[in-house]
């Protein structure tokens, strides 16, 4: 007897295709806006003396009081807030839709956007409204609004800076969008190290407002952890879905004790958003290139023969991210990670080659 995935699969699922990771090995790898610094070595062996002492035998404790503290503390989480912690804040991303989806409940998010979003839609059957943003990627308030006032989203995302594009919508339009909304809005704030603007303190201010996070983009991608801040109401339901054992001993140690040293990671990011200044300036200056301005970890350039281009900037070793076809907006469009000034140079040079 044999056995058919096609015929049992749902329908949404086989039309999809798997998120996109490429193989990396040897390349200069600039296309998943990853800190290219490590740990400092001190602290890396303190980490490794630490690790050796777990208790691996047992489940990591649901709750994650030490953890959860530390969070607050490094990062300021309101104390009248409540917390979640995610396996990586793809997987709260998930809990949220799993918790919001209703029959007949709206997702919806400006694109080009993050596209786990548009994917954890899919995945929990919720009904998903993409709501386009204007040809230099800004927020179209007017259409956002039109937008919430005729799906009544349950559940809105706002990627704060954006990802792909990189900019930053203003908080007065972020406001206007939580304002409006008659659901939870997730203000994903993963590149909030490079931004420096936030809405976690002004969480009080909103009953329907969730702040997302994620150690990922500050240099611990490999651990995964993602935490989310919004009202006791919200997280105390979209816990019941999350699975209780989702962020494991390795990870919470690990998280506790490097965030103690949070300031080694700032410094990091400090250097990559230095970094990021002079690559917007070389990037502009390039004949046929659009630069778009960012404030994240990342650059989103427009170049003629994007396929091209990113397939050249790949033979040289360098891996970037090729949006061209991913969204009519993004025609043309390759985004390029920050990486060490080394990493940089290789880039430009692999860059202005193939052009
Ligand atoms: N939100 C945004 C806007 C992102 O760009 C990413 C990662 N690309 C994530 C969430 C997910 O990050 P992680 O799962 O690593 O926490």
């Amino acid at each position: 007897m044999s056995v058919d995935p096609g015929k049992l699969v749902r329908e949404e699922i086989l039309a999809m295709k798997a998120y996109p990771v490429a193989p990396a090995t040897g390349m200069v790898k600039l296309d998943a806006m990853e800190n290219p610094y490590r740990l400092p070595e001190g602290l890396r062996e303190d980490v490794a003396r630490m690790v050796a002492g777990l208790e691996v035998n047992r489940y990591p404790d649901p709750a994650a009081p030490a953890l959860k503290a530390t969070l607050r503390r490094v990062f300021a989480i309101p104390q009248s807030a409540g917390l979640l912690i995610g396996n990586g804040s793809d997987e709260i991303i998930a809990l949220a839709a799993q918790t919001l989806a209703r029959p007949g409940a709206v997702m919806l998010a400006p694109e080009p956007s993050f596209v786990m979003y548009r994917m954890n839609a899919v995945f929990h059957r919720m009904h998903y409204v993409g709501v386009p943003l204007e040809a230099d990627f800004a927020l179209h308030l007017g259409r956002m609004l039109d937008a919430i006032a005729e799906h009544r989203p349950a559940l809105v995302f706002l990627a704060y800076p954006n990802n792909p594009t990189g900019n930053l919508f203003p908080a007065e339009a972020v406001e206007a969008v939580i304002r409006a909304t008659p659901g939870l809005v997730v203000v994903d704030e993963a590149y909030h190290a490079f931004a420096g603007r936030t809405f976690m303190d002004r969480l009080g201010e909103f009953d329907n407002l969730m702040v997302m996070r994620t150690v990922s983009k500050l240099g611990l991608a490999g651990i995964r952890l993602g935490y989310a801040a919004a009202a006791p109401a919200w997280t105390g339901e979209i816990d019941k879905v999350r699975p209780p054992y989702n962020v494991s001993v390795l990870t919470q140690a690990v998280a506790e004790r490097v965030l103690e040293h949070v300031d080694a990671l700032e410094a990091q990011a400090a250097a990559i958003r230095e970094a990021r200044t002079g690559l917007y300036d070389r990037l502009a200056d390039l004949p046929r290139v659009t630069a778009f301005p960012s404030e994240a970890n990342f650059i989103l350039v427009r170049v003629p023969d994007a396929d091209r281009v990113h397939a050249h900037m790949k033979s040289r070793r360098v891996l970037v991210r090729n949006f061209n076809g991913a969204h009519a907006l993004l025609a043309g469009c390759l985004r390029l990670t920050v990486g060490t000034p080394g990493e940089n140079e290789l880039m430009m040079a692999a860059l202005g080659e193939a052009l």
